[in-house]
């Protein structure tokens, strides 16, 4: 074990000297009962039941997480790519018990509240430029599905009518969340295959962002990614209401970073081809790639820009997609125009998450969250420099302060382990008997931490995930 490991190990089990596999721990018997309900009685996402090792979470202090037995673990994906701020910030519980104390809940649907009206403000002024109209929603699912279902009816009621332009261009192994609209333009096979028969069928551009596999055809360079985009908006021209995409980064798929040019080139093609550009700032709004949005990174202001995971810092599910001047004209009319945006979503505008939203955006400025990145995006490089050189360490994707890591059975030809072994899952099931929680992308390993974690903390949070990748790709 490494001098950090071992720091991590004392920390993690304070009062014993071996290394024990934290689910098949004695625990207390409140612990036992609900690990019993949780199995039986709890689906969890994303989550074969049948093999389900209850892990129950009951505090959370700044990056560290806390179970039911007072064990401490790193939260090193800031709790599924939410919790921006670490947990408990106080300044965040006061914004939200503050908010309480005057009103929870009140409706959207024609109605306002102070809070919201704030936020929303206060969203536009650090959107870039353009986006002055904020919808909101209640989960990036239906942020996505609010741009597309706006784009849609945009061009039923522009001036003049484009009732032709009905499709969506998506990038491959693009994910937009899990409702049937948002799988309608993913393209993680693993999640959307079995479901096409029940939704649309967008088109689909290769991403120039994954590995380069052992085997098949690596991923397009650049200017070949651009060209393909220019072909479907050539060969579709006139069909196409808009293109969406994760910018610079495709989470989900696996870190898939794209190269630099590529969001810049497609929003340039978009203009000339007259197709909205919708961006899923999903994962990586808020900071994640070293800037507030990623789409400033390239000087690129979208036809909609759709915020969620960060949005409230992992308080309260909202999101918001917000949009430009000229698609919100073509909405307006009289009611008898029935030009009216038909959708809505019954917390949307939820005055307790709004309440954390703006506190979250203040904590941004007065912490100087942003200028604070540097410093650990730089050490998140170099630990991922040295974990790279593991035996069974892959291809190695880093866009600001995410990084993942494929884990290879063969180092020299790049080649994956067999999935049904689920190496990724074991490395971090691994990683938490070393202190850290992480979840992983297939067998691809992330390090996702809160922007607030200090560089300490992120040197534990390393050698945790290097110590569990170890473990789990051990001969
Ligand atoms: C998580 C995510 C979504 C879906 O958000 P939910 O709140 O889970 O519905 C959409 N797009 C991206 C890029 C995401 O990471």
């Amino acid at each position: 074990m490494t001098d950090l490991t071992t720091v991590i190990h004392d920390l993690v089990h304070p009062s014993s000297a071996r290394l024990p596999s934290c689910e098949h721990d004695a625990a207390s018997p409140e612990t036992d009962r609900l690990r019993a309900w949780d199995r039986e009685h709890v689906w969890h996402a994303f989550t074969q039941m049948q093999e389900y090792e209850p892990l129950l979470i009951e505090q959370g202090e700044g990056s560290w997480l806390i179970d039911t037995e007072g064990r401490r673990y790193l939260d090193g994906s800031a709790s599924m790519w939410c919790a921006v701020h670490g947990h408990r910030h106080p300044r965040l519980d006061a914004a939200l018990t503050a908010q309480a104390a005057k009103v929870a809940h009140t409706t959207n649907l024609g109605l306002s509240n102070p809070t919201t009206v704030a936020f929303a403000r206060r969203l536009v002024e650090i959107a870039p430029a353009g986006l002055e109209k904020v919808f909101f929603s209640g989960d990036g699912s239906s942020a996505i599905e609010t741009a597309l279902k706006m784009a849609f009816q945009f061009w039923l009621q522009s001036d003049p009518p484009r009732p032709e332009r009905t499709r969506f261009v998506a990038i491959g192994e693009a994910y937009h969340g899990d409702t049937l609209g948002a799988i309608g333009v993913g393209g993680v096979d693993r999640f959307t295959a079995m479901f096409q028969p029940l939704t649309f069928h967008a088109i689909r551009v290769p991403s120039p962002g994954g590995p380069c596999p052992a085997s098949g055809n690596p991923p397009p360079q650049l200017a070949e990614a651009l060209a393909a985009v220019e072909r479907v908006l050539t060969a579709h021209a006139g069909e196409i209401a808009a293109l969406i995409m994760e910018p610079l980064v495709q989470m989900a798929a696996g870190v898939y970073v794209h190269p630099p040019g590529f969001l810049r080139g497609v929003a340039d093609l978009c203009r000339r081809y007259d197709v909205l550009l919708i961006l899923d700032e999903v994962a990586t709004g808020f900071g994640r790639t070293g800037t507030m949005f990623a789409c400033e990174q390239e000087d690129v202001a979208p036809d909609f820009l759709c915020l969620a995971k960060g949005l409230t810092a992992g308080y309260l599910p909202m999101a918001a997609t917000l949009t430009t001047p000229r698609i919100w004209n073509a909405f307006l009319g009289t009611h008898a125009d029935r030009r009216t945006f038909f959708h809505g979503h019954t917390y949307g505008g939820n005055p307790l998450a709004a309440a954390v939203g703006l506190e979250s955006l203040r904590l941004f400025r007065d912490d100087a969250v942003l200028e604070s990145l540097p410093a650990k995006i730089e050490r998140l490089r170099d630990h991922a420099a040295r974990i790279a050189g593991l035996d069974h360490a892959g291809a190695v994707r880093q866009c600001g302060l995410v990084v993942g890591f494929d884990l290879v059975a063969d180092k020299a030809t790049g080649q994956g382990y067999p999935w049904q072994e689920r190496r990724g899952m074991q490395a971090c099931l691994a990683a938490r008997t070393h202190g850290a929680l992480l979840r992983p992308l297939g067998d691809t390993v992330v390090i996702m931490p809160p922007l607030s974690i200090t560089l300490d903390e992120l040197d534990l949070l390393a050698a945790a995930t290097e110590a569990g990748i170890r473990d789990a790709t051990a001969p």
